[in-house]
């Protein structure tokens, strides 16, 4: 059978595109790109948005004029939430954000099926309850795309219920693999080839939230890196109030993880964390800056920002900025606010106007640019092991630990971890000499 697929949303999803394609590929079955014949194409869907759930059901629609026979199987958070509408789109296999080797299965068996009769027009729509699922389901992913980086899905679901978002919906309660485990994935990965293991779920900072206090994240991070010594850790999205001093002490007794962290913070201003129903203050983020710099100086910190949410005033709006600059992040991501059906932020009064949300979200990119800037300033001159993952005319790029973008003189770098010393910075970008 051959087979592609596309996959829309996080990395969770990515992790699970991965492991659904090395358990096809393990049973004999080949990657072929979409409109060269394939026999089956899947899409791994996102709902995070209302836009990821049109660009979901563009992509089927897409492949399914491309590859009219073909089976075509849906899965993932819309196909959960909408499996309906998914079906509706023509799909043969609709499956939601949980049992993907029964996917695999289905997708063998209705194959199978049309090949010893093309006529053969069975579907499988199977999407169980996603608040059922209490076992978490251990794929073996990340090996996908390159050789550099890997992903490690260590966590699935959610036990906030944030105003804005689906995916608890989507993705049941918090479920985690343990840390044995954790570590046996991290062995597998590095023992592959991989120098870098970004350390990923949907909610990680409540990893370890089902195990009755048996283990918590830096337990998993513990095991990772002494089973996977020669790759380096990198962690997923955190939780702010979740970043206390005693995680960021723990954290830095870890050989082997990147001084960069990443925080879900999404506003600076309390009023909004509270009508977002985010359970931390500005204040718990800031507290977890200044123990993250505590622990890792020069260390990378990078946000999540949501602009324009309903309610949101200006005065609001302008605490949010003198947060973000008092914390000086090195990189943000900024995301205008786009109401998803069925949320309490939807339906919450005072929504903002797309002129608002869009001028928002260019002023803390402006101001983001500018922190950017001044991070990648603050680095010349230091010394950084940067895992080299490209090569163009002579020049070979990669990350720093603490995530910055590096480039340097000289090739044959690639997947290669190397010293090099900061000379000046490029934009939010920096150049620098190997060995220096
Ligand atoms: S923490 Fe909030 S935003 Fe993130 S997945 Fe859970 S409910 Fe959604």
């Amino acid at each position: 059978m051959r087979f592609c697929i596309e996959t829309l949303g996080c990395k969770v999803n990515q992790f699970e595109s991965q492991a659904v394609e090395a358990a096809l590929t393990a049973r004999g079955h080949s990657v072929c790109a979409p409109g060269d014949g394939c026999d089956a194409c899947i899409v791994n869907t996102c709902s995070v948005t209302a836009e990821s759930g049109r660009k979901s059901r563009q992509a089927v629609r897409r492949l399914k004029r491309m590859e009219g026979g073909a089976v075509i199987a849906v899965c993932g958070c819309y196909a959960q939430l909408s499996p309906g509408d998914a079906a509706s789109l023509g799909a043969d296999v609709v499956m939601g954000a949980g049992d993907r080797m029964k996917l695999v299965d289905a997708i063998e068996r209705l194959c199978e099926a049309r090949r010893k009769n093309p006529g053969e027009t069975g579907r499988v729509i199977d999407v169980g309850d996603a608040s059922s699922r209490r076992e978490f389901e251990k794929l073996s992913g990340g090996s996908g795309g390159g050789r550099t980086r890997a992903l490690l899905k260590i966590q699935d679901g959610c036990d906030n219920h944030c105003a804005y978002c689906v995916i608890p919906r989507a993705r049941g309660r918090g479920r985690s693999l343990p840390p044995d485990e954790v570590g046996a994935q991290a062995g597998r990965l590095s023992g592959a080839g991989y120098r870098e293991i970004v350390i990923t779920g949907i909610e990680i900072s409540s990893y370890g939230n089902d195990s009755g206090g048996g283990y918590s994240l830096s337990d998993a991070v513990r095991a990772a890196a002494a089973d996977a010594p020669e790759a380096r850790l990198r962690l997923g999205s955190l939780w702010p109030g979740a970043v206390t001093r005693e995680f960021a002490r723990a954290l830095a007794e870890i050989p082997g993880l990147c001084p960069h962290f990443h925080l879900s913070l999404q506003s600076g201003c309390d009023k909004t964390l509270r009508r977002m129903g985010r359970r931390y203050a500005a204040a718990d983020a800031a507290s977890a800056v200044r123990a993250l710099r505590g622990e890792f100086p020069g260390c990378g910190i990078t946000a999540d920002l949501i602009a324009g949410f309903p309610g949101e005033t200006d005065g609001e709006f302008s605490e949010t900025l003198d947060f973000i600059e008092k914390c000086a992040f090195s990189r943000m991501h900024i995301f205008p606010f786009s109401a998803r059906p069925g949320t309490a932020a939807a339906a919450m009064p005072d929504q903002q106007t797309r002129d608002v949300k869009r001028a928002r979200a260019a002023a803390a990119r402006a101001l983001a640019g500018c922190m950017s800037r001044e991070f990648a300033r603050s680095n010349v001159g230091a010394a950084a092991d940067v895992l080299f993952e490209t090569e163009s005319g002579g020049v070979s790029a990669g990350y720093a630990g603490n995530y910055l973008r590096v480039y340097a003189p000289g090739g044959g770098m690639r997947n290669l971890t190397r010293r090099v010393v900061i000379t000046r910075a490029i934009g939010e970008d920096a150049f620098g000499v190997v060995g220096g």
